[in-house]
């Protein structure tokens, strides 16, 4: 039976998207693998408002996070953490060996641009990392307030859009965003091996006198053959089909702001399903996330079971996360996911877990 993916990652893919996948391959170092490269980059822009380099990565997203790091920290880092992959992101960038501090909140909660602004005040960073879509607890940050704060300081803004590239706007250029990273697992639904980021021109001259930044996830590298319309090492081509198949799809057939939209309807339905059944959001309402929710099992429900029964009937549920695992749940609506599917789904939990 296939089941349909109600977890904050990997999505369902459309047919349609696999079907795309299965041209035979190319050669990457020949001229119909440049057109397919400079198609799907002028897409990527278009879907990240930059007007940057986007570079595509053999990789799921944590090695750009890695990239970020190793990059563009030269002398100290701060790393904003109010959840798992923020938290770590602090890990990855101290593995590197750099210098870094983290501006620890608690898992929940929204890092503010006040916060921000008084943790940058302390210490001489020069660079920052946010990530805006806290997946492991459905917070998303306020990141145009944030990038207002940002600018004051000499920092390169290492922004994490994994869960919400394609799902909600990120306007890179707009909110002075230095390296934008995203998988495409997530909100962009495809087979998950791909991660793209845009770099600024002020990341890519950094990180020219920054050391070891090793060689895999080298910008200097990238930068190379991304001049050629290539990808330095051998490129992952069926994946980059159906990105590119995706990208034509979003962008031109459903459109960016209707697949805001769509994204926006999905967290309001479910955010509003919440207060009904008499659970509670993790965060506070206004920094709830669109493509997914945190939901507080205030009503004690048994989730082990309920995963269980629920993958019966042919749907796949996400508990917390990490440490969170039997305090709350997480409702993804997230990718090419539909408001009447999501209906359908939050109505077996009711009926499984004997609700309302
Ligand atoms: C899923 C996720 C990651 C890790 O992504 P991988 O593609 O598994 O490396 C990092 N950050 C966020 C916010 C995520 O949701």
């Amino acid at each position: 039976m296939d089941r349909k993916l109600f977890i904050p990652g990997p999505t369902d893919v459309s047919p349609d998207v696999y079907e795309a996948m299965s041209k035979p391959m190319i050669g990457h170092r020949g001229k119909d693998f440049s057109v397919l490269f400079e198609e799907t980059v002028d897409k990527l822009k278009k879907l990240m408002y930059t007007r940057n380099r986007v570079y595509i990565s053999t990789s799921s997203s944590t090695g750009l996070m890695e990239a970020a790091v190793r990059n563009c920290v030269k002398n100290k880092c701060l790393n904003v953490g109010n959840g798992a992959f923020s938290c770590k992101w602090h890990d990855i960038t101290k593995a590197n060996g750099k210098e870094a501090d983290i501006l620890s909140l608690e898992w929940g909660e929204a890092p503010t641009a006040e916060l921000i602004d008084e943790a940058l005040s302390k210490d001489n960073y020069d660079a920052l990392t946010l990530v805006h879509n806290e997946t492991s607890t459905g917070v998303t940050a306020p990141i145009e307030e944030i990038a207002e704060v940002v600018r004051d300081y000499d920092v390169s803004f290492l922004v994490d859009t994994v869960s919400s590239m394609g799902g909600i706007r990120v306007e890179v250029d707009k909110y002075g965003i230095d390296v934008c990273l995203f998988g495409v697992q997530k909100a962009l639904a495809l087979p998950s091996g791909l991660a793209c980021c845009s770099v600024s021109e002020e990341a890519l001259e950094k990180s020219r006198n920054v050391e070891d930044r090793g060689y895999y996830f080298d910008f200097q590298v990238f930068e190379k053959y991304y001049n050629k319309k290539q990808t330095p090492t051998t490129a992952a081509i069926s994946l980059l089909r159906g990105l590119d198949y995706q990208l034509d799809k979003i962008i031109n057939r459903e459109g960016l702001e209707n697949r805001f939209r769509r994204h926006r309807e999905m967290g309001e339905l479910t955010r509003k399903w919440v207060g009904e059944t008499g659970f509670e959001l993790l965060p506070e309402e206004r920094y709830a996330s669109n493509t997914v929710t945190c939901v507080k099992n205030t009503l004690g429900v048994d989730c082990e079971s309920l995963q269980k029964r629920l993958y019966d009937r042919g749907y796949v549920f996400s508990n917390g996360y990490g440490r969170m695992k039997n305090d709350n749940f997480r409702i993804a609506h997230m990718g090419d996911r539909q408001p009447g599917e999501l209906s359908e789904y939050l109505a077996v939990i009711e009926e499984l877990a004997g609700l309302g």
